[in-house]
């Protein structure tokens, strides 16, 4: 295949990158996008397998059918709710492709293994300064996302450690980068500058996510996803290709613009956040009040019923115990029994709920839920206190009341769904265990809160039944 084929071939897969992401923003035309994200990402294969430099082609094949197996038998078998750790580990296998693909070029043009690359004077320069930031970029990302896919599967403790002087480690780590920086592209070409440099940035990027405590926990997934196509931009920059540096300036940027949007969303300062909680007091980092704070009052499934079949309007809010509990179906069969009485039923959706962006979105429309009753935070939060029944349904820190009303909360000043304004609140849930953030939530001791106990699923199966 000629070069112009080539850059043909890297013109349409960028348009159909640019046309997925305008797809994923709307959840009508997701599926869509999805669509022109796998054609974009065939043909960016098929012309970079095809194109001028590729020669061994029984082993990139080999390696395409491991890789893709691997990957295709796990995305088969991944459970919704573990998605986001699943995301952190490909975050990391991003990095780390790009910390390899770099030394790969520092060694070839240092040792001059490869003639027809040979760089002299500014290209030179410029190439080891792509180079060197795609290794820095790519080793952020490969420790920061591990510790990320620690955090999420619970192997590592959620609360942020919080080192003596930490915000100085990371300072003194990122000059001493710099200084580095000027020994690999400098004269001398210091491959031992290089690795130093390599080393420092792992140890910065596990520290910044070591440092950021649960609640925050989401806006680091996205910033991870960010510093990824960052990652990937210097990648292509250094290895001279238009699609790399296009693809990851679209994933770098629309990364940083969610994780922008998810800090406001916490009332979060991003600055804050991406500097591994710079800034953040003791209130922030996760302290935890976990005294019993009176007591909760259960209900049943076919009290519940009553209630839910007594009501004008009804509004659900799924949390990740909905997603845990694969409940999505009876819930959704349980709003359609609800319409078809003639209650007003709609879903709430925080932008934090579940573990990932958008994981009730895509739970609810894998449920068949009508979009036009799905509702975000802001367009709910007002009509709540009109409403005669919210049903929570495996949710708790985004309806933890604290967040508004305790000053020293872990979560203080996240914009919550205020459901307490209802008349009744029904909370399903297994316990009174704490959700992701570890605190206490004041709403299951209010006088308008029912407990119903047990699996979400088990529990909004025997309503859906009582509700004949
Ligand atoms: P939470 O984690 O706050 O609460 C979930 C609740 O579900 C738990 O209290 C648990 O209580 C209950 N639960 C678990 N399993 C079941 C089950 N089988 N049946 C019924 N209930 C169950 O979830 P929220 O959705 O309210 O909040 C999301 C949290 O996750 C926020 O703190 C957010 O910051 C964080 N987060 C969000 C990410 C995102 O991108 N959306 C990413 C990473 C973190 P019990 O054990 O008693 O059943």
């Amino acid at each position: 295949m000629s070069n112009g084929v080539v850059n043909a071939a890297y013109i349409i897969a960028a348009i159909l990158f640019i046309l997925s992401l305008g797809g994923l923003s709307d959840q009508e035309k997701a599926r869509r996008g999805n669509v022109y994200g796998m054609l974009g990402m065939g043909i960016a294969i098929l012309a970079t397998l095809f194109g001028p430099g590729v020669q061994s082609y029984w082993v990139l094949m080999l390696m395409v059918l491991i890789g893709g197996s691997i990957g295709a038998n796990l995305a088969r078998k991944v459970e919704m709710t573990a998605m986001p750790q699943l995301v952190a580990m490909l975050h990391s296998f991003v990095g780390l492709a790009a910390v390899l693909i770099g030394f790969s070029s520092a060694l070839s043009i240092n040792m001059g293994l490869d003639p027809s690359h040979a760089l002299s004077g500014t290209a030179r320069t410029i190439h080891d300064v792509e180079t060197y930031l795609g290794i820095i970029i790519g080793a952020i990302t490969f420790t920061g996302s591990l510790i990320a896919y620690g955090k999420l599967t619970g192997k590592l403790s959620s609360s942020p450690l919080s080192l003596p002087a930490r915000h100085w480690l990371n300072a003194g780590g990122a000059v001493i980068c710099v200084l580095l920086a000027v020994s690999f592209i400098g004269e001398s070409h210091s491959l031992f500058a290089l690795t130093l440099a390599t080393l420092i940035a792992f140890a910065i990027g596990a520290h910044l996510v070591m440092s950021i405590g649960g609640a925050d926990m989401p806006v680091v997934i996205s910033m991870l996803n960010s510093y990824s196509g960052w990652a990937a931009a210097a990648t292509g920059f250094m290895l001279n290709n238009d699609l790399l540096i296009v693809t990851g300036a679209l994933v770098g940027s629309s990364g940083a613009i969610l994780s922008y949007i998810m800090c406001r969303a916490m009332n979060r300062s991003f600055i804050s956040v991406i500097l591994g909680g710079f800034g953040a007091t003791s209130t922030t980092l996760g302290s935890v009040d976990d005294t019993p704070q009176g007591e909760a009052i259960a209900i049943l499934a076919d009290a519940t019923a009553q209630l839910l079949s007594q009501a004008k309007s009804v509004v659900i809010v799924p949390g990740y115990g909905m997603a845990v509990a694969h409940a999505q179906h009876p819930v959704s069969s349980m709003a359609n029994k609800l319409r078809d009485k003639g209650i007003k039923v709609r879903f709430a959706i925080h932008p934090v709920a579940g573990r990932m962006p958008g994981h009730m979105n895509v739970l609810l429309a894998e449920a068949k839920v009508p979009y036009d009753i799905v509702l975000e935070m802001d367009e709910i939060n007002e009509d709540l206190p009109d409403t005669d029944v919210v049903l929570v349904i495996g949710a708790n820190d985004i309806v933890n009341p604290a967040a508004l009303e305790v000053p020293d909360s872990p979560i203080a000043g996240m914009p919550v769904l205020e459901v307490w304004n209802a008349k009744h609140v029904i909370v399903s849930k297994r316990s009174m265990a704490t959700g992701y953030a570890g605190v206490e939530n004041p709403l299951f001791f209010r006088d308008n809160t029912r407990m119903l106990f047990g699996d979400a699923k088990d529990s909004i199966e025997a309503v859906l039944s009582a509700i004949g």
